[in-house]
């Protein structure tokens, strides 16, 4: 299962309808956060999913749309008696302001939290599980800022049943063999794997670019993802305030999936003066087709 849940699609402002930026990226059995916007804990319980299996929280930078949620949720994760590891990656200065809130509330965490900053205009390998792997590259923004590609790998060879069936191999051997394994027969012939198997399918990938002006250094990175998600804060008639306060427009972020060669794009981060969001939709399309608006408790299938 690789997939990624809006728990916010708003920039800035909360509304009643709409929440500041959080996603939930779904890896088999692990959880990432990415971003945690005010209200991200009461997302995550209206949408059903569990905190206890978010393993990773990524913060892209520190405008407080993007992570004043998390003191809570840490916090929470405590209460709940989680005893799991925790891993935090953020600009560097965040690791200060949560230890100063625990401090001056006399808290200690449960569990080990380990902080990793994120420092600079690096990009590169952040961490790996067994089933992917997450990278990060700098955006253009205000302040400093970061995108994360998701890659998830794929790990079972691909079945030739027909072949399969030739060298009589029982069914029950099949998911042995998308392990990996040969199989011995009874006359004593081994059947080498790769005679009845293909190679793993190749991985997919998800990457989100954060908040960022209009920026073709980053297309690099997004260059061939399954999906991308990139901020749309503005409408197209907006381009000039979008530029001054380092976000994109619709046209803009459908101009870069389409460079990059993206096969879905994803928009959000949408200002709060706009309650109609299909305008978002109808000047991304013309440029890149495969556009959803990213919509709060909707999961989209990688
Ligand atoms: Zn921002």
């Amino acid at each position: 299962m690789f997939a990624v849940t809006i728990l916010g699609n708003n920039s800035a402002l909360p509304t009643p309808e709409r929440h500041p930026t959080a996603q939930i990226i779904t890896l088999n059995e692990q959880l990432v956060l990415v971003d945690c916007g005010e209200g991200t804990q009461v997302q995550l319980a209206r949408y059903k999913i569990r905190r206890s299996r978010i393993r990773h929280i990524l913060i892209s930078h520190l405008h407080g749309d993007h992570y004043f949620g998390l003191i809570g949720l840490l916090n929470t994760l405590s209460m709940l008696g989680r005893t799991e590891p925790l891993f935090l990656y953020a600009p560097p200065e965040l690791e200060a302001i949560i230890a100063l809130q625990l401090q001056c509330a006399a808290s200690v965490l449960n569990y080990p939290l380990t902080f990793k900053p994120l420092l600079g205009e690096n990009a590169g390998l952040l961490f790996q599980e067994k089933d992917y792997e997450v990278s990060f590259f700098p955006t253009r923004h205000r302040i400093a800022c970061y995108g994360f590609s998701f890659n998830m790998r794929r790990r079972k060879r691909k079945l030739i049943p027909e072949q399969a069936r030739a060298y009589e191999i029982p069914a029950s051997f099949y998911s042995q063999l998308q392990e990996g394994a040969d199989y011995l027969r009874k006359d004593g012939t081994l059947v080498h794997n790769d005679w009845v198997t293909l190679p793993p399918e190749p991985g997919k990938r998800y990457v989100y670019c954060a908040d960022t002006i209009y920026n073709e250094e980053m297309i690099p990175h997004i260059q061939g993802a399954d999906m991308v998600y990139h901020e749309t804060t503005y409408l197209q008639d907006q381009t000039q305030k979008a530029a001054d306060r380092f976000h994109s427009t619709s046209v803009e972020a459908a101009t870069i999936a389409k460079a990059a060669n993206a096969k879905k794009l994803l928009i959000g981060h949408f200002s709060s003066k706009y309650t109609e969001l299909q305008p978002f939709l109808d000047e991304c399309r013309p440029v890149f087709p495969n556009t959803d608006l990213a919509e709060e408790g909707v999961s989209y299938i990688i």
